[in-house]
């Protein structure tokens, strides 16, 4: 963990050699990491995390969560009915959930936190499986254009990795991996965000700049912008189902 809890003063504090600190979810007492190699963090003293979707963090899951305010990392949110409660990796101010995927996820369980998080939106790490960019490049010739970087894109599973075709939210592929610097592959540096929504055998697909993820992450436009086109694709979605029906169905 980036923060720690310095009990005394409530504040949230980074990890440095001789300072201490509880954890924020669980108050186990936990042990600053500075050493060369890792990013400096907190651990707990077993060296187990105490949220069990917590995954352990890199190089890339670090420097994503750096471009949104230290306020927002981090942000441990619980389920008023429930009790449950989760460390969620950034939590806007318009409370939108970001959270950042580098390793295989269950299908169950991404279910279980997109149905925890709602108003949310993956950040996978698309360099590293086979799933990877060689074989998003050689895809993305056959996407469809429709207008301003949207695309329609047809047998999606030959492109995106299972895990996430069944997504009921956006998921933004980054295949830049946590390679330094700018890539000299133009499209390493643009993310692709799948939407929810299948309409026949079609998915959507934007393909935008970072910068534009990032500040409508942080204006706020982000869950707008998203809850204004899913309800577009829906009326989409019933039209196409419709006129199939009638097609089945004999009728034109
Ligand atoms: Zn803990």
């Amino acid at each position: 963990m980036k923060f720690g809890l310095n009990k005394a003063t409530g504040e949230r504090i980074r990890p440095e050699p001789g300072l201490f600190a509880v954890c924020p979810f669980c108050e186990a007492a936990l042990v600053p990491k500075c050493g060369g190699v890792r990013i400096h963090h907190w651990a707990h003293r077993n060296d187990k995390m105490c949220d069990r979707w917590w995954e352990p963090e890199t190089e890339w899951h670090r420097s994503w969560k750096n471009v949104f305010p230290a306020e927002w990392q981090e942000i441990i949110l619980p389920d008023k009915g429930t009790g449950e409660k989760h460390i969620a990796d950034v939590c806007t101010s318009h409370d939108l959930v970001i959270e950042f995927q580098h390793s295989p996820i269950n299908p169950q369980e991404r279910i279980t936190r997109e149905k925890f998080y709602k108003n949310m939106v993956w950040v996978v790490d698309g360099s590293r499986n086979k799933f990877g960019f060689s074989r998003f490049m050689k895809g993305i010739r056959h996407f469809e254009y429709i207008e301003k970087g949207l695309f329609r894109v047809a047998n999606p599973e030959e492109y995106f990795h299972p895990a996430w075709l069944e997504s009921a939210v956006p998921v933004i592929f980054d295949f830049k991996g946590s390679e330094p610097g700018e890539d000299s592959i133009v499209m390493k540096n643009l993310l692709y965000c799948l939407f929810p929504i299948r309409v026949g055998k079609y998915v959507t697909v934007a393909e935008m700049p970072r910068e534009t993820f990032i500040n409508s992450a942080i204006n706020g436009k982000w869950s707008l912008h998203v809850k204004r086109f899913i309800d577009e694709l829906n009326r989409e979605k019933q039209e196409w189902q419709i006129r199939d029906a009638a097609l089945r169905l004999g009728l034109c």
